[in-house]
């Protein structure tokens, strides 16, 4: 045990008892004097005889089986009152015994509620410290009362400050990290409360010596002789000192400094932990506030115009219309979006190919899902080789793409050059400290240069919710293109099969059914026909002396022929009637519902009208010869057909430009259709 733990200041005093709190194993040296007892000649302190029989009986009964009494306990001895506190250790149970001067707490409860509704309205985090300082000021009557904020790296920023007037103003000052070493920091997170009334007091020893009680967590223990110096330097004499936990660890110190020795009484330091509570909360509340505030606004930049547009924006688009919103929310002065080996870029970013180059050496080195960032490109490792000018800090936020292929939204910021004021300089080298408590002295200035502002934790915080967000957009956009792309193609398969479908069932030339088409037509004719004895009749007709026209005016006119005979003859059919090209220059025609009276009517209908056909460029009558066949039970496509072609034989031999009928077949008894 170092000899600085069993060291005690005198402004109260010790007690150590054994477990059972029956025996007094050790006190402080000032325990008879600063309870105004008569020094005991030579017998042995008695539990009974410092605090008396009902307290000591007390004190064992309420710290059965606790740690620690819940509260302190108030006595008198003579005229003066005293609060007691005790708590074990591994093997004892320690006493802390200490006057209570008689401002009147009543009083000072009211105050400190005043305070505290003043604190709870305070909505700017200077007026809140400010506010704090001043009223913590007022309670304990310090010289200096600061507010004293940790950077990341631990160097401590004076953030709020009351101060008499003769004293040296630290308002916007730093003090390195060195002046808090991590001992302190620990030390002050489990014991958030330091008072050291007097820096040069002489420090009170236990006696009898040697009796090994750990007096490490206790209130009264005496400043460590390095802590000692170094606030004597200072010029402080007496020292209250508080934590401001944040919700990540110690977010600053109140500092309660004087030139002279300086008590503060329990009830007063209770009253401005409070009050340290209180703004320390409040300060978080409005921090957090202040972060949502900021979240929403880098959320809104994407939603609301991704809102305001029915089509889903190109990864292009976004970057191009967003870049300067997030520039300016990201306090950035160029942003890139590298997506699957290309860039896009906007402002003052560095060229795309020294942007791949960083992408994949960070791709290498950082796995997790988290921003990457670096405020000095020069001094890091994975940027130091890469040609950046005019960048000092990066903000890189990975796009969780696929498992396989992340993008990343990186933004840029220049140097920003800074001037630190240090009221102890930085250094590893002990540098005379100024007596902050005497005359002003001139802070030490740090110029810092090739850096870029530092990426805040919230920009860190909203620069991976952008990333998400800025993911999902550009799914919506490969999804929307790719739905597109699949339109497209299922549009072009119909478009083929259209065409397929043309090909397989009509004639290239005329348009009208081709020989395929119209034998499947009059095969399921001839199955309606046996199911239901529907008759329907086929009509075969052949161009009279085509060859003729193609000799006389060419092949082509031939064509026309063809074309313009279908078509007229197309037009002229029931809807029910159908019209197929059976090859060269015949043609079918398949009439539904139709008996052999019908049916000759149509053809004679039809060859009327072919035989009126203009063709430009033919002066030659175009007539056909048309043979007609009705179906008769038990016949096939073959059977009818060759009955048109014959009757049709019949009708150009018999001249042309005729109607002929085929004959009846004879039906054999099975064929006769009943009636
Ligand atoms: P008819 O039928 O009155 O006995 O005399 P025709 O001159 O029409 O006799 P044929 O059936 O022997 O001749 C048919 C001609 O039709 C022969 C062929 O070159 C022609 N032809 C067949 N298909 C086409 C075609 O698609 N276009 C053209 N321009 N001519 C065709
Ligand atoms: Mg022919
Ligand atoms: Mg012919």
């Amino acid at each position: 045990m170092s000899k600085q733990r069993s060291l005690l200041q005198s402004f109260g005093a010790v007690m150590v008892l054994d477990e059972e709190c029956r025996h007094i194993q050790a006190v402080s040296n000032n325990l008879t004097q600063l309870l105004g007892m008569a020094e005991p000649a030579h017998q042995p302190l008695t539990l009974g005889s410092v605090l008396g029989k009902r307290l000591s009986r007390r004190l064992s009964k309420e710290l059965q089986g606790q740690q620690r009494l819940a509260g302190p306990l108030a006595f008198s001895r003579g005229a003066i009152r005293f609060q007691l506190h005790a708590y074990r250790t591994e093997s004892s149970v320690i006493v802390e015994i200490e006057p209570l001067n008689p401002l009147g707490k009543r009083r000072l409860l009211g105050t400190v509620n005043e305070r505290l509704m003043r604190l709870a309205e305070a909505t700017q985090q200077e007026e809140l410290l400010d506010y704090l300082v001043t009223a913590v000021q007022q309670l304990t009557g310090h010289d200096r009362v600061s507010v004293c904020h940790f950077d990341t790296d631990w160097h401590g920023l004076i953030v709020a400050e009351a101060r008499g007037g003769h004293l040296p103003a630290l308002l916007g000052q730093r003090f390195p990290a060195s002046d808090f070493p991590l001992t302190l920091r620990r030390a002050y997170e489990s014991h958030p409360v330091r008072l050291i009334e007097d820096t040069d007091a002489p420090s009170e020893p236990l006696v009898p010596k040697g009796t090994g009680a750990n007096l490490r967590h206790c209130f009264l223990r005496a400043p460590a002789p390095a802590r000692q110096r170094y606030l004597r330097r200072l010029g402080v004499r007496g020292a209250l000192s508080m934590a401001m936990q944040g919700d990540a660890g110690l977010w600053g110190l109140l500092f309660c400094h004087s030139a002279t020795p300086h008590p503060v009484a329990p009830p007063v330091r209770d009253a401005v932990r409070t009050l340290v509570q209180m703004a320390t909360q409040r300060l978080l509340l409005l921090r957090a506030r202040q972060e949502a505030r900021y979240l929403q606004r880098v959320q809104d930049s994407l939603v609301l115009s991704a809102n305001a547009r029915l089509e889903p924006q190109s990864p292009q688009e976004i970057i191009h219309q967003q870049a300067e919103t997030w520039c300016s929310l990201f306090r950035a002065h160029g942003v890139a979006l590298w997506l699957k080996g290309s860039v896009h870029a906007s402002g003052t970013t560095p060229d795309s190919p020294t942007i791949s180059q960083f992408v994949k050496r960070l791709e290498k080195a950082h796995q997790h899902s988290g921003p990457w960032c670096t405020r000095g490109i020069a001094a890091e490792p994975l940027t130091s080789s890469l040609c950046m000018p005019e960048q000092c800090g990066i903000l890189a936020v990975p796009l969780p793409m696929s498992p396989a292929q992340r993008g990343w939204l990186i933004f840029f910021r220049p140097e920003q050059v800074e001037t630190l004021y240090w009221a102890m300089q930085p250094t590893s080298v002990p540098q005379p400290q100024p007596a902050i408590m005497m005359a002003p002295s001139a802070a030490w200035r740090e110029e810092v240069v090739g850096k870029s502002e530092a990426w805040q934790r919230v920009e860190r915080l909203a620069a991976k919710d952008l990333g998400e967000d800025l993911t999902l957009a550009i799914s919506a956009y490969e999804i929307s293109t790719l739905n597109m792309h699949l339109e497209r193609e299922r549009k072009a398969l119909a478009d083929a099969n259209q065409r397929l479908e043309q090909l397989a069932h009509f004639d290239p030339l005329t348009q009208v059914w081709n020989r395929y088409r119209i034998e499947q037509a009059i095969d399921a004719e001839l199955v309606a026909a046996k199911r239901y004895g529907a008759t329907f009749a086929l009509l075969l007709f052949d161009v009279d002396r085509f060859k003729q026209i193609n000799d006389t005016h060419g092949h082509h006119i031939g064509d026309d022929v063809l074309v313009s005979l279908a078509r007229l003859v197309e037009e002229s059919l029931r809807g029910c009637d159908h019209l197929g090209r059976w090859g060269g220059e015949e043609f079918v025609v398949l009439a539904t519902h139709s008996d052999m009276e019908a049916a000759v009517g149509l053809a004679e209908r039809l060859r009327g009208l072919v035989a009126t056909l203009q063709v430009e460029g033919v002066d030659q009558p175009i007539t056909i010869s048309i043979g007609v066949a009705v179906w008769q039970p038990g016949d096939s496509c073959k059977t009818l057909m060759a009955r048109a072609d014959a009757a049709m034989y019949q009708a150009k031999h018999s001249g042309r430009n005729r109607v002929e009928v085929a004959e009846e077949r004879a039906l054999n008894p099975e064929e006769q259709v009943p009636l």
